[in-house]
């Protein structure tokens, strides 16, 4: 198999959050939040990279870390050879020129009051890039062809709310993309529009991702989303990424009791099936208030003795799937 290059990759990546605790309207203690504890990933050209888990697990931040809208308290993030953890100034404005985020909401990521071609035409004025105005909207009219508005100039002088929500989706997709960054990532992208068009959409990221050549990052809390649309999976859990692997490997063999959890919600691959975690017992604990050992042990059904004291390592399963978890523990022996 032919080695692919390594666009983005997190380095042993923390951050941490000071959080206040209230009681009786006081400030009664200062506690820590490690949102994100200490993560390895990386992402390859024309590649998918799925990151799911449950709300509050710590999915985007560790966005927001890649994106440079959160500086690392501790590790790095290399673009290329490049650390880009800790940018600032004029040297983070450049950085984003190769990021791009696609939000949840569509509804409020554009800008009501502009016309759809100066949505798209706003980052290429920003980052100087066209000679003129004329030529930043033939950048903007081809863009919103391949994202699927044709012909482009039916929309480039509507405003946002004559559009509908997978349309005004789409426009959040060109608009992304017409900087030609090397990276791009989607936050929940289809969680807000009507389950008819999810399919679409999610083609379109996935089609752009692989033709664009692009480093592409999906964050979900629904496993069946994150199988449809990802060469690669990794399984968060209370900031730490409990398993990961190729895609089709992670489902198969799914070794993280988690995981398996996960899955067990969901086993329809159909994105427009709504996924329940139902079925996994109890909630995620606080993130202030990790458990001790590994941090799922308290609704983990295999949990033994040692899970409740020492926090499991990762182990190498081959091909590049890792799991974090004692039960394979006599893997790396
Ligand atoms: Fe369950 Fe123990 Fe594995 Fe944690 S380390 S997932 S508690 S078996």
């Amino acid at each position: 198999m032919t080695e692919r290059t390594k666009v983005i990759e997190a380095i042993d990546l923390h951050k941490e959050f000071m959080v206040k605790i209230k009681g009786d309207g006081k400030v009664r203690e200062i506690k820590s939040l490690k949102a994100v504890d200490g993560i390895n990933l990386h992402v390859c050209k024309g590649e998918t990279l799925g990151i799911v888990g449950e709300s509050g697990c710590g999915k985007t931040t560790t966005a927001k870390l890649f994106l440079g809208l959160h500086n690392a308290t501790m590790g790095s993030i290399l673009l290329g050879d490049k650390d880009i953890s800790h940018l600032k100034g004029k040297e983070l404005k450049n950085f984003r020129k190769h990021a791009q985020m696609i939000f949840q909401d569509p509804y409020e990521s554009l800008n009501p009051r502009f016309k759809i071609k100066n949505t798209i035409m706003e980052p290429l004025e920003i980052h100087g890039i066209g000679k003129d105005k004329a030529e930043r909207y033939e950048m903007a009219k081809q863009m919103l062809s391949e994202a699927g508005l044709k012909p482009p100039e039916e929309y480039m002088d509507r405003y946002p709310h004559e559009m509908s929500g997978g349309q005004k989706q789409r426009v959040a997709i060109a608009r992304a993309l017409v900087l030609n960054p090397d990276f791009l990532i989607a936050d929940e992208p289809v969680s807000m529009l009507d389950v008819s068009i999810r399919a679409s959409i999610l083609k379109l990221l996935r089609k752009m991702i692989t033709e664009k050549d692009l480093a592409g990052i999906i964050i979900s809390h629904d496993i069946s989303l994150i199988r449809y649309i990802s060469d690669r999976t990794a399984v968060m859990y209370l900031g730490k990424i409990v398993e990961q692997g190729s895609t089709e490997e992670l489902i198969e063999k799914r070794y993280h009791p988690y995981t398996k959890a996960l899955l067990e919600a969901a086993p329809n691959p159909d994105p427009e099936v709504k996924f329940t975690l139902e079925n996994i017992k109890g909630e995620a604990p606080n993130p202030v208030d990790i458990p001790k050992g590994c941090r799922f042990h308290p609704r983990c059904p295999e949990c033994m003795e040692i899970c409740k004291m020492i926090t499991p390592q990762e182990y190498d399963m081959g091909n590049g799937h890792k799991v974090m978890c004692h039960l394979y523990g006599d893997k790396n022996e």
